[in-house]
């Protein structure tokens, strides 16, 4: 444990488009915020490909071009991006307590999560002995597909990220073959019909992995089952990607903060970014099931950001209001 502890004003917690939009209007704000990018840089947009739906890109523009542009915006108006992770918290007292990598202590004025989520796997013995092996189960089609170019894989998923990794791996792959629990997609319309017109996805329906089946090294195929005829049958593939949501990134704040029964922090004042204590706001993914897309999670971050500035103000008679936010 290390003997100094730092003071800041600001502490964001998280690197995506929520942290980085929060970490502009707070360094504007002249709140002097600490960002510490956690366990992936940049969040979940750094595995994704073409962003088309953010408004100011007319000819899109890829995740981790659009995470570097954020960070530079961010680090411009003077946030200090850090490597590292926040490992604990304490929100018991009148300060704020974090510690990085279960080491340094930063006690903070005030904090902004937006420590997003994570992608959920289907956690068969199988699919995780592979997945640890590095041997060909993937939850990021965009990070890994490239490995499997002319070769068959098989994807889990109905939802629009199992669409869009099916449809990217398509492209590089001589066959996708798409496993879809129920007999309908919870995608989009227009993300389901683009798989379902792609000629080299096949889509199982009322299909569901048995086991992720491999030589002890690397897969060789996935083992399904038809849950309504229980009928099983073997594919051959070397790739296995999953595809089924995400898990918020709440667990350090389980037992302080207020979640939901799936561990999203609750908003405690809705329309806000407000958590249950004071001086600690919530954006983006963290505390969002229903949008979950970019745009929200930035437009939380900025409402973070001037929630915390306003907690400031009204708690430090020499904090004043910048008026640059409200240009
Ligand atoms: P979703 O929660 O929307 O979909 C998850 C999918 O995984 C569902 O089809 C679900 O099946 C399936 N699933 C869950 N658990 C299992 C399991 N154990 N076995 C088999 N299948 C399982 O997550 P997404 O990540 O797809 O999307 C999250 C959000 O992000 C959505 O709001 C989406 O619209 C948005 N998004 C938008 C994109 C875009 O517009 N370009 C791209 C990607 C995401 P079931 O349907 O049966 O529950």
């Amino acid at each position: 444990m290390s003997d100094t502890i730092e003071k800041v004003k600001c502490l964001i917690i998280g690197s995506g488009p929520a942290g980085y939009t929060a970490s502009v209007y707070a360094a504007r704000a002249n709140m002097s915020p600490v960002l510490y990018q956690g366990e992936q840089p940049g969040g979940q947009l750094t595995t994704t490909n073409d962003v088309e739906n953010f408004p100011g890109y007319p000819e899109g523009i890829t995740g981790p071009e659009m995470m570097m542009q954020l960070q530079k915006q961010a680090e411009r108006f003077g946030t200090d991006v850090r490597h590292g992770w926040v490992s604990k918290v304490d929100f018991s007292g009148d300060v704020h307590k974090a510690w990085i990598n279960e080491e340094k202590e930063i006690h903070a004025d005030t904090i902004i999560i937006s420590t997003g989520a994570s992608a959920k796997y289907l956690n068969l013995p199988s699919e995780q002995k592979y997945l640890k092996l590095g041997g060909g189960v993937s939850a990021c089609a965009v990070c890994d597909g490239f490995f499997y170019r002319n070769q068959e894989v098989v994807i889990v998923g109905a939802g629009d990220s199992a669409c869009e990794e099916a449809h990217y791996l398509s492209k590089l792959c001589k066959k996708v073959t798409m496993l879809v629990r129920r007999d309908e997609f919870r995608a989009s319309k227009i993300m389901a019909q683009r798989v379902m017109k792609t000629e080299n996805i096949e889509i199982l329906f009322n299909t569901e992995t048995d086991e992720v089946l491999g030589d002890g090294q690397v897969v060789t195929g996935v083992r399904v089952y038809n849950n309504k005829t229980k009928e099983k049958h073997d594919i051959e593939a070397t790739g296995f990607f999953v595809a089924i949501g995400h898990k918020p990134n709440t667990d350090i704040f389980k037992d302080i903060l207020d979640l939901d029964e799936t561990g999203y922090i609750i908003n405690a004042v809705p329309g806000t970014s407000k958590t249950n204590v004071e001086g600690v706001f919530v954006s983006g993914d963290a505390a969002d099931h229903v949008y979950r897309q970019a745009i929200t999670a930035a437009g939380t971050g900025c409402m973070a950001a001037l929630d915390a500035e306003r907690y400031l103000a009204a708690k430090d008679a020499d904090f004043e209001i910048a008026t640059s936010n409200y240009n």
